[in-house]
């Protein structure tokens, strides 16, 4: 015998507060109690800051695409680190994603460009090389005409995370660079073992670029 149906509770919010209350609940680390707060802000807001709001929400994803060349985030075609005729772009910094991208840039030290894969590989996983941005890497260190300000590629650094996938990447990436005519360093291991790139301080980022170690293939 099934349990009797059970009347659902009256609904205490009206529906599209409900409804604002759920989007926010489906963010990282926001519970019920924080949602609410968050809606009955946006309640109270003027009309003006709510759509402001709204509209940054749009905009993000109306505007915000991967950089053509490096797969940073940006809202124009090719992005402010790429096009900055200032930075270096014979030297690549090779990431994981544009949030360890975001600290780098922060410690400050680093006046090359970027590549953002997009990922990393998990063979466990199976994410393999065809599931993150090696190829279009490859292609600007082949081909300059790819690269940032069609610079030719001197120098390599990969900066992957000091973990399991982030050295599966790394060896994968050196060893297809071991053919090409760069020179081929990782990070400084001042970064700690396990951790990830995205929460280190900006000293310690700034010291892991600075005392970068040659990567020789085996
Ligand atoms: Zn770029």
């Amino acid at each position: 015998m099934s349990a009797p149906h059970k009347k659902p509770i009256t609904q205490a919010y009206p529906e599209p507060v409900e409804r604002l209350i759920g989007e926010f609940m489906r963010l990282p680390g926001i519970g019920r109690r924080s949602a609410e707060r968050m809606a009955f802000y946006l309640l109270k807001a003027s009309t003006d800051d709510a759509m402001r709001f709204s509209k940054a929400v749009a905009d993000v994803k109306q505007l915000v695409r991967p950089c053509s060349i490096c797969l940073n985030l940006t809202d124009v075609e090719t992005c402010r680190i790429c096009a900055d005729d200032t930075r270096d772009a014979g030297t690549i910094l090779v990431v994981e994603q544009p949030r360890d991208l975001i600290g780098l840039e922060q410690s400050g030290t680093f006046r090359g460009v970027y590549h953002v894969l997009m990922g990393r590989l998990d063979p466990l996983a199976g994410v393999g090389p065809q599931d993150v941005a090696v190829a279009q890497l490859l292609e600007r260190i082949d081909d300059s005409s790819r690269n940032s300000r069609q610079a030719p590629v001197r120098e390599v650094i990969l900066g992957l995370n000091p973990n399991f996938e982030g050295d599966t990447t790394a060896l994968y990436l050196a060893e297809q660079l071991s053919s090409r005519h760069v020179r081929v360093t990782r990070l400084a291991r001042g970064i700690p073992a396990g951790s990830q790139l995205e929460f280190a301080s900006t000293a310690v980022l700034a010291d892991a670029i600075e005392g970068r170690q040659e990567l020789a293939p085996e």
